[in-house]
């Protein structure tokens, strides 16, 4: 755990994100792999998910990619939540320029909004944001106790093992520059069984694992079996998966 972390929030994280947050929406600069995964991940979310008409969580929703576009597919309302203020108000100068009214940004801890409103959201999106917390588990814990029992929870993290160091930090880091050098930290990635066990234990069964893979020459990402790096998953509340 970093010695800076307090209740579960690395301050260390929060300010490298905050000193970031004037570029969330220009989709060339530093966040450019978020934009560029988030149809695919939209595309996997809606599937499963079915975002029409629902109350949508996006937890450490940065600028808001990903809870913006969720909320023009059809969300009924979508809130996102992350720990740098600066990232929110981003996010919501980009839903007010692009008057999307449905969606909505809070500076709250997902733990303390478990206790405020548990069980009060169909789908809950956590998205490669539980890499930077001291204690994922209770991320996780805290998503699945957010969730309607009939609801669902996706998750997308990096997985930790040789091949990950590799490209996610040599790779994407160091010579391909695709996410600024010091993004992340090998030792926070998760891998798919430590996700699943985490899963278990706050009474979330992963429904469906995919993997997300990046053509060097192509440039294109698309989603496969392979977990070996970047992967998502489809939880259920236990006791409606069958
Ligand atoms: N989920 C977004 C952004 C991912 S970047 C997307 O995929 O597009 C990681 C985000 O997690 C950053 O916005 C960062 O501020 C946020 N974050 C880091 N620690 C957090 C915490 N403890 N609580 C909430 N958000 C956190």
């Amino acid at each position: 755990m970093s010695a800076n972390a307090q209740h579960n929030v690395d301050s260390g994280e929060i300010e490298k994100f905050s000193l970031l947050a004037h570029k969330w929406w220009d989709k060339t600069g530093e966040f450019k792999p978020l934009h560029d995964i988030n149809p695919l991940r939209l595309g996997y979310i809606d599937a499963i998910g079915q975002l029409a008409g629902k109350t949508v969580l996006d937890v450490g929703c940065g600028g808001g990619i990903l809870s913006e576009s969720m909320a023009k597919l059809g969300a009924a309302q979508v809130t996102g939540i992350d720990m740098a203020e600066k990232s929110l108000r981003a996010a919501e100068a980009h839903a007010q320029e692009q008057g999307v009214g449905n969606v909505g940004y809070r500076c709250v801890r997902v733990e303390d909004l478990a206790e405020e409103r548990p069980h009060s959201f169909d789908v809950v999106t956590c998205m490669e944001m539980m890499e930077h917390v001291p204690d994922p588990a209770a991320i996780v814990a805290a998503c699945a106790k957010l969730v309607k029992p009939e609801g669902t929870v996706f998750f997308s993290t990096i997985n930790r093992n040789p091949k990950s160091y590799v490209h996610a930090i040599l790779g994407a880091e160091y010579i391909l520059g695709l996410v600024p050098r010091g993004t992340h930290d090998w030792q926070k990635f998760i891998t798919p069984a430590e996700l699943a066990r985490m899963c278990r234990r706050a009474g979330l069964d992963v429904v469906d694992t995919k993997g997300m893979g990046y053509n060097l020459l192509t440039k294109v990402y698309s989603l496969n079996g392979n977990t070996d790096v970047n992967y998502m998953v489809a939880c259920k509340p236990a006791f409606q998966a069958v």
